[in-house]
């Protein structure tokens, strides 16, 4: 069953959409609203459930060429003692990989050249998604037209097309917390290739590229919309006294890299990803909190998982069935876990209960906490022709 599809953002779960699609014999259009494709985020971290969507999407292995092994790390308190060790080794030896961080920008760029330039339409919002008959649905970008077989609703966690087909849904909600982020300027000595360190309600975390940079994020518990004039003097501020190589991480970032952002969800689950010939995908289906690190490779598994739908069933009908079916539970709890995981470690600021919380995972055995990691990280793709 070949087709023709207008996916709506161009973000890494609608690139990744696209790819897959046109793999399996679909004529697709990405259209994307900013006027360059460019992720300006920090880094992010690929687990082996990502790793393995983009393997099926034919650009694992320039991803993997581009990204650092996660080998050595783990969980920190401020003065340097370790929670929790986790060995890089030992998830690769049980998923085959260990976790990989990449730059945003160059995964970015890697999904957008697996894409024909003429299937991205930059710059051009698309301003309504109608399904006009049971065939058919047409995307309204400007004054251009683009009547499709089925759209893919990529718009990230503000989509509107989720509000417009599920208008009863409450939409995004702050998850409680704040998060400044950066990539360092200059080449950084690091004991570790990646680290979070957990405060009262606070965490700072890194993580080394192969060109000896790093990302770095502090996620602080503040209301929404609390914003710094000087963001790097503030972090200098609140972390100068946490272990070695915090300080030394924001000495090498240039004020004006920092990037801050709130946290927000979609608290409430969708009772579908799919309607009518629309399809919901990444954060505007699942939009979760980051405290797992899940939220792009669940894009990832659900591009692939769409794709492989739409070449073996019988019709659209069917295939959309199949996509909410498999990809809305799985998500959906791994949304739930990382918001746990958030409510158990960074966000949790009681004296009493990070001591306990401490104390739990130190006595935690390394085999059990690397066991908890891989429950998300085993997910097979289904293969595409
Ligand atoms: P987006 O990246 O938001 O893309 C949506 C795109 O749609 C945008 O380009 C936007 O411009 C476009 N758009 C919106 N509306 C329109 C319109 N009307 N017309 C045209 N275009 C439109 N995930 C991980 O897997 N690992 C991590 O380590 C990780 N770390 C994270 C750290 C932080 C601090 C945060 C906030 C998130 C993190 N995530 C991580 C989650 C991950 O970033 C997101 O889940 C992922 O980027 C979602 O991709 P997306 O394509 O669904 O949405």
């Amino acid at each position: 069953m070949g087709g023709t599809a207008v996916v709506v953002g161009g973000g890494i779960g609608g690139l990744a959409a696209a790819i897959g699609l046109r793999r399996i014999g679909w004529d697709v259009t990405v259209v994307e609203r900013a006027s360059t494709l460019e992720d300006a985020g920090a880094g992010i971290s690929l687990a082996a459930n990502g790793l393995r969507a983009l393997d099926e999407l034919g650009v694992g292995e320039a991803v993997r060429d581009a990204s650092r092994g996660q080998y050595n790390g783990g969980t920190r308190t401020p003065q340097g003692g370790w929670l929790a060790r986790m060995d890089g080794a030992a998830l690769e030896k049980a998923v085959g990989t260990p976790i990989m961080g990449i730059p945003r920008s160059t995964l970015h760029r890697l999904l957008r050249g697996s894409l024909p330039a003429e299937s991205l339409l930059i710059g051009a919002e698309a301003a309504s998604v109608e399904q006009i008959d049971a065939t058919t649905v047409r995307v309204g970008c400007g004054g251009t037209v683009l009547d499709a077989d089925l759209v893919v609703a990529a718009d990230g966690i503000g989509s509107k097309a989720r509000s417009r087909l599920f208008p009863d849904h409450p939409g995004p909600v702050y998850g409680g917390s704040t998060v400044l982020r950066a990539i360092t300027e200059k080449t950084i000595d690091l004991p570790t290739d990646f680290a979070l360190t957990w405060g009262h309600g606070a965490e700072f975390g890194h993580i080394a590229f192969p060109d000896g940079r790093a990302e770095w994020h502090a996620v602080l518990n503040l209301p929404a919309g609390t914003r710094f004039t000087d963001p790097l003097a503030e972090l200098r501020r609140r972390f100068h006294t946490w272990h070695s190589p915090i300080p030394d991480l924001l000495d090498a970032t240039r004020p004006a890299a920092v990037l801050h952002h709130d946290i927000n969800e979609l608290r409430t689950p969708l009772p579908s990803y799919t309607a009518g010939r629309t399809a919901l995908l990444g954060d505007a289906a699942h939009a979760m909190t980051p405290h797992l690190g899940q939220g792009a490779c669940q894009a990832l598994e659900d591009a692939v998982t769409l794709a492989s739908a739409l070449a073996t069933e019988p019709t659209v009908e069917a295939a959309l069935t199949r996509y909410d079916a498999e990809r809305r539970p799985r998500s959906q709890a791994i949304a739930r876990a990382a918001r746990q995981a958030g409510k158990m470690g960074q966000q949790l600021s009681h004296p009493l209960a990070v001591a306990l919380r401490n104390t739990a995972m130190r006595l935690t055995p390394s085999r059990a906490a690397t066991h908890m990691i891989l429950r998300h990280h085993t997910w097979l793709p289904p293969q595409l022709p």
